[in-house]
């Protein structure tokens, strides 16, 4: 190999995630990542940026790709999106969700429906759907499936579940006193759901 080649190929550093990357930038070899192939492309086994923005790299699977900011506010929704949305109905196996946010994202002008199947609330068995849901319940999910155009949601995983509940008697904020139950703190009322952790301690930051 020539003195040169050889430099050129020793400057080519693989990317970290997080990184910024612009188009046109080496980001690692096929030996390395499993490239994503609306963002990357291969030549001779490395891969380069099709576009510009932050890597993305899934440590598990090995995917690399680059998130760019168009795809932070894009509006059709992905399997492994989290979203968040309000209880609509309830059926015997399944509740009815509308979900306004995509990854934290807010979009007013859309509304989008998922179902969350009684298999899919929670690790634990569930008997009833009324034990889990109740309408106007506000819930974090996340995509699993999509079959023309209806989501299927899952709540399985301590960040899933019932972010915000009100009484069904007197219409207060419920607060959480146990991994599955609720108290009205006005009205003495107790009911149950599926709880996600930061029930009572948000901290999902809605962006606009
Ligand atoms: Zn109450």
């Amino acid at each position: 190999m020539k003195l040169k080649d050889y430099l050129l190929i020793s400057m080519k550093k693989s990317v970290n995630n997080k990184d910024l990357a612009i188009i046109g930038q080496y980001l690692g070899v096929v030996e390395e990542f499993l490239p994503d192939k609306q963002s990357t492309f291969i030549k001779d086994g490395e891969i380069f940026a099709t576009k510009s923005g932050t890597v993305s790299i899934d440590k598990n699977r090995r995917e690399i790709q680059i998130d760019t900011h168009q795809e932070q506010n894009r509006k059709t929704v992905k399997i492994g999106d989290i979203v968040i949305g309000t209880v609509l109905f309830l059926r015997k196996f399944s509740v009815g969700l509308s979900f306004f946010t995509i990854n934290d994202k807010l979009h007013f002008n859309s509304s989008y429906m998922g179902n969350i199947h009684v298999s899919h609330i929670s690790n634990r068995y569930v008997e009833k759907i009324q034990d889990a849901f109740q309408i106007t319940d506000i819930i974090r999910s996340k995509v699993v499936a999509e079959k023309s155009g209806e989501y299927t949601l899952s709540t399985t995983g301590k960040n899933f579940g019932v972010i915000h509940a009100d009484c069904a008697i007197c219409g207060t904020k419920l607060k959480k006193i146990g991994f599955n139950k609720l108290k009205c703190q006005r009205c003495g009322n107790f009911e149950k759901r599926k709880i996600s952790d930061d029930y009572d301690n948000l901290k999902t930051n809605l962006r606009f």
